[in-house]
């Protein structure tokens, strides 16, 4: 799990920070925003990629009780936004 926020690049940090409006996407929590974390949907062990697609944000609690196995990644997906909303709204293509 502490491989997460590595190899994503800047600017991708930022579509990803600015698309979730810099909240949580399952809580939305957003008092404290500089410690919200990226988190893979499909992890990149398993075949998943750094593209926004597959990327999401999540405060420590949230990213936590995913990774505690009390979220899957069913649930996770609920919370992400659906790409064309985000096709919509940005210029940003899908590598
Ligand atoms: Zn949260
Ligand atoms: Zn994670």
């Amino acid at each position: 799990m502490s491989s997460d926020r590595e190899l994503i690049d800047k600017e991708t940090k930022e579509h990803l920070f600015e698309y979730y409006e810099y909240k949580c996407a399952r809580c939305g929590y957003d008092d404290f925003p500089q410690i919200l974390q990226i988190h893979h949907v499909v992890p990149v062990s398993i075949g998943g990629n750094n593209a926004i697609s597959n990327l999401i944000i999540l405060c420590p609690n949230c990213h936590r009780l995913y990774h505690s196995g009390i979220l899957d990644m069913v649930d996770i997906r609920l919370y992400q936004r659906s790409e064309k909303g985000f096709y919509l709204t940005t210029k940003w293509s899908d590598p």
